[in-house]
């Protein structure tokens, strides 16, 4: 039975952008059943959450369905694949189902990964199931909470299916919301085709939905590039920030709305490391934890390169030193976002001279000394309040931090606030509880094993609130237990 509830779609990829996607239909599939429905995520897309969390919903998320009103696609794009140029990628295994306008006015993407093969499936089977499904959930949702720009998720249905990964797995699709599906490597699909034209469609459907206020600019285009540098500087060193590795930051998982996108082999990491890697494909460690702001960098000029005919159709030379302006820009950009972020983390309410090397002397005495990254924020703000014991603890040799936390004591006196206001305010936006690797894992492990998704559930729970100690929580604060062994994640996805 189709959805009772009518969904009022307004599907302006479908109207306006023809040859950018091809209309497509989801697979059929046995069994669908919902795990898991985003109730506020509906409320904020002015859906009607009870009617969607149903068996009819149900049928929908799986990709049996269409509701009225949808106009489902794929989407094309390129992208460059750990620095390789792929000239066909595409949604293989998803679509665009239509796009809603949210609550707050903001256009919506509503879409299915996992729903079936596509003519740009390449030799993929179309197909997700379960662990990824949730480990996109989880992440997603856990990113939004800790404030950080992302695509969330709707629903995570199981299809009934089993599908051949590690051995047979249960077959799953997430419903994501996207403020939109435009990539990096979207224009990079019809640059690489030598498509002007469609560039510029592509340029100017982007800056209407993203960057209304570049409508008029002069240059709209290397203005375009600007918006998204200042948008990908601001994304990443959020992630710094909160230590995320997104793992695989090829050009096609780099959107221009400046949403994290595509929650495969991501991480955080426990102990601080800037060659942190997690991926298993990752060997030349392209991705790792401090190489994120280079390679955001990288796939900036990817897609200024895209750009060039149309910053100046006249004067190539000009046009690229025009955009190679810009970017040479992005390593300043990008600091001042970060330096923003991590202010605010150790209690730094104004900027003065030598707040930047302070933060850099932190992470200097970090290096090397298995400091869990996330704890260290909250125990600097206890030893505010008193206690130096349980910071030091995280340190395997305290003494060459100990200066560095007598100077940042001095520092702070310099704002008379006292100490404990501080330690509160630090509080507020330094996370006990994170998206622990081995958590998830555990989490993942048994909703595909045991069809059990209590613990998915819970840690999804914990996540939303991310700030706030709870009792009985204590374990989603700990790292993983040395013994572990490193953490690994696999693309198979
Ligand atoms: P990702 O690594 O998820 O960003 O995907 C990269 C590309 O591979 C995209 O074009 C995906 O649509 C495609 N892809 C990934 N997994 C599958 C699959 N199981 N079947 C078909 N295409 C896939
Ligand atoms: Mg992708």
């Amino acid at each position: 039975m189709p959805l009772s509830q009518t969904i009022p779609f307004d599907n302006s990829y479908a109207k306006q952008m023809e040859g950018f996607y091809v209309a497509w239909e989801g697979a059929k599939v046995p069994a669908p059943e919902i795990i898991q429905f985003n109730g506020d995520l509906a409320k904020e897309l002015g859906l009607d959450g009870e009617e969607l969390n149903s068996k009819e919903g149900a049928e929908f998320f799986a990709g049996n369905e269409m509701p009225l009103g949808a106009s489902p696609l794929a989407q094309v794009y390129a992208g460059h694949q750990f620095g390789g140029f792929s000239p066909q990628l595409g949604d293989g295994r998803a679509l665009l189902v239509g796009e809603v306008i949210d609550q707050n006015n903001i256009r919506r993407d509503i879409q299915l990964k996992g729903s079936g093969q596509t003519p740009f499936s390449r030799r993929g089977d179309g197909k997700a199931v379960v662990g990824p499904v949730l480990r996109e959930y989880l992440i997603g949702e856990a990113m939004h909470a800790l404030s950080i720009p992302t695509t969330r998720a709707l629903a995570a249905t199981t299809t009934g299916e089993k599908i051949v990964r590690n051995g047979f797995e249960p077959g799953a699709v997430l419903t994501r919301v996207a403020s939109s599906h435009l990539r990096v490597g979207t224009f990079q699909f019809f640059a690489a085709r030598k498509d002007t034209e469609k560039v510029r469609q592509l340029a100017d459907y982007a800056i209407k939905r993203h960057y209304t206020e570049l409508e008029n600019s002069e240059n709209k285009y290397l203005e375009l590039l600007k918006a998204v540098m200042v948008k990908q500087a601001q994304l990443v060193a959020k992630w710094m920030s909160v230590g995320f590795v997104h793992g695989v930051m090829n050009t096609d998982n780099m959107t221009i709305s400046g949403e994290t996108i595509d929650y495969g082999p991501c991480a955080f990491i426990d102990y601080y490391k800037p060659d942190a890697v997690f991926s298993s494909i990752d060997e030349q460690g392209r991705y790792a934890y401090g190489n994120q702001p280079n390679i955001a960098q990288w796939n900036l000029a990817r897609f200024a390169e895209t750009l060039i005919q149309l910053i100046d159709p006249d004067d190539n030379d000009n046009a690229i030193k025009l955009a190679t302006n810009a970017l040479n820009e992005f390593p300043l950009i990008y600091q001042d976002y970060w330096f923003d972020e991590m202010r605010v983390k150790i209690g730094l309410a104004d900027k003065k001279d030598g707040d930047l090397d302070l933060i850099n002397e932190l992470y200097q005495a970090m290096d090397g000394q298995s400091v869990d990254h996330t704890q260290l924020f909250r125990k600097l703000a206890d030893a505010l309040r008193g206690d130096e014991k349980t910071l030091f603890e995280l340190f395997d040799d305290e003494t060459g931090f100990k200066p560095w936390l007598e100077k940042w004591k001095t520092r702070l006196t310099h704002n008379k606030t006292d100490f404990k206001k501080i330690a509160t305010d630090m509080d507020k936006v330094n996370p006990l509880y994170i998206p622990r690797n081995h958590k998830v894992e555990e989490a993942l492990k048994v909703a595909s094993k045991d069809s059990d998704y209590a613990p998915f559930k819970k840690l999804l729970d914990v996540l939303m609130n991310p700030y706030e100690a709870r009792e009985g929580l204590k374990d989603y604060e700990e790292p993983a237990p040395k013994d572990n062994g490193p953490y690994v994640t696999f693309c198979g996805t």
